[in-house]
């Protein structure tokens, strides 16, 4: 199928997308388009307008500051595949996005498009939650707990949109272990494991509407339960 008739504007700047997105209720940002667009295609998503966010220099980044990772919204999965700061400050993230769809996904679709679109089976939705990152958008900034709502749904609210995601710096032991159907494949089922100053992180993939955090695991092991 093809999708339903819709309107086009690439914005030169943040509040330029802002203002489109707010003064129309059926308006989407358009990120890399790898799950919007097959949505639209299946007219299960109508957007009036898209606004792309492509080439926005403010969601493009990747930087550390304040001991923290901060991660631009438009910043693509093979960028965080191959990036030396994002690879040696957390390198969990770098080795879930080297798993995450095929090349062309990962060259296309980007960090801020997967965790707005809130799928399940999402693979940075998990490490978010998991490594207790934060959200911020151009309205607010939202912890990753919170961020979440259900399936396929966040707190954004029309017109608002996600600037970037930041982590903290962790670079000890860790692990994302995907199960699929294929290699390269959304999640069956997944588990982000995640030493951070000492204690031990572990949230679950695609095992309910939102990531799970496994608390009880996590005060096992701070109890002296081997890994
Ligand atoms: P888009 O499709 O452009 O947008 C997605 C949604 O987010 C839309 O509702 C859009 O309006 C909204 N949005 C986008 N950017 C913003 C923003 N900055 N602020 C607010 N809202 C925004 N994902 C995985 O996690 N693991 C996988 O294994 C995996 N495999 C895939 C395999 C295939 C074949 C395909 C097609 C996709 C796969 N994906 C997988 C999804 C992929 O990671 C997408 O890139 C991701 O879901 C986000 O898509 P996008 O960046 O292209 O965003």
């Amino acid at each position: 199928m093809i999708p339903a008739p819709f309107e086009y504007l690439r914005a030169s700047s943040l509040a330029e997308a802002e203002t489109a997105l707010s003064s129309d209720d059926e308006a989407r940002p358009l990120a890399g388009g790898h799950s919007l667009l097959p949505l639209m295609r299946l007219r299960l998503s109508r957007p009036s307008l898209l606004v792309d966010l492509e080439g926005l220099g403010e969601l493009g980044g990747v930087s550390i500051s304040g001991g923290a990772l901060h991660v631009g919204a438009m910043v693509r999965h093979a960028r965080l595949e191959h990036d030396e700061k994002v690879r040696s400050a957390l390198p969990i993230l770098a080795e879930t996005a080297a798993q995450l769809g095929d090349p062309q996904v990962r060259n296309r679709g980007t960090i801020g498009g997967s965790v707005a679109h809130a799928d399940p089976a999402g693979d940075y939705p998990t490490l978010c939650v998991g490594l207790d990152a934060e959200i911020v958008t151009t309205r607010r900034t939202v912890p990753a707990s919170e961020f979440f709502t259900g399936l396929f749904s966040t707190v954004l609210e029309q017109g608002e949109i996600v600037r970037e995601i930041v982590f903290p710096i962790a670079d000890g032991p860790h692990r994302y272990l995907k199960h699929g159907h294929r290699l390269f494949d959304w999640a069956l089922v997944a588990v982000a494991v995640q030493r951070v100053e000492g204690d031990w992180r572990i949230a679950l993939t695609n095992v309910g509407p939102v990531p799970l955090r496994a608390r009880r695991a996590e005060e096992a092991l701070a109890a002296g339960a081997s890994v």
